[in-house]
């Protein structure tokens, strides 16, 4: 094997092991957009923001903030349509020029359970696949593109779903 093709052999390892990344990640957590107040606390106390994405693992605020750094912890509070009131805690561990990128690292079993009812119910309006985008007039129990399991509303989905363990240093 000369250097160009074993060169060529690890970047296509390397990608491999990337897409399997991002697809373990995309399967975990299937996510929808939305567009609700958020009420900070802790060290943004007093701050507000905009839900505009929500998934198990973590969500996406938009938002004017005081400097937050990667690795702060931030609370939230807002009301979920249909759930009721919703405080809940999570991590800094992405930076945009529209907001910032937060995991949910210590959800409780009961705000799990809630938290998947609402994402689950807005899932079921989908006309594409949440984790490939490829449009569907009904959402099938298996994407025909990706293949990937969209039985949302089956009671074992969220146990066939572990949540990863995040740690607490990013
Ligand atoms: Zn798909």
């Amino acid at each position: 094997m000369n250097r160009v093709s074993a060169r060529k052999g690890i970047d296509y390892l390397l990608n491999v092991a990337r897409t399997i990344e991002g697809a373990d990640e995309m399967r975990l957590f299937p996510r929808i957009n939305l567009d609700l107040p958020v009420v900070m606390n802790g060290k943004l106390s007093g701050s507000t923001a905009t839900l505009a994405n929500l998934s198990l693992g973590g969500a996406f605020l938009r938002g004017p903030f005081p400097p937050v750094r990667i690795g702060d912890p931030l609370f939230m509070k807002y009301s979920l349509p249909s759930q009721g009131p919703f405080e809940q805690s999570g991590r800094a561990v992405r930076k945009e020029a529209e907001g910032v990128a937060v995991n949910f690292y210590d959800l409780d079993s009961t705000s799990r359970i809630k938290l998947w009812k609402y994402i689950s119910e807005e899932l079921k309006n989908l006309r594409q696949c949440p984790y490939c985008g490829h449009p569907h007039a009904a959402l099938p129990s298996k994407c025909t593109h990706c293949e990937w399991n969209l039985e949302f509303h089956s009671p074992e989905y969220l146990d066939s779903s572990p949540i990863p363990k995040y740690q607490n240093n990013p």
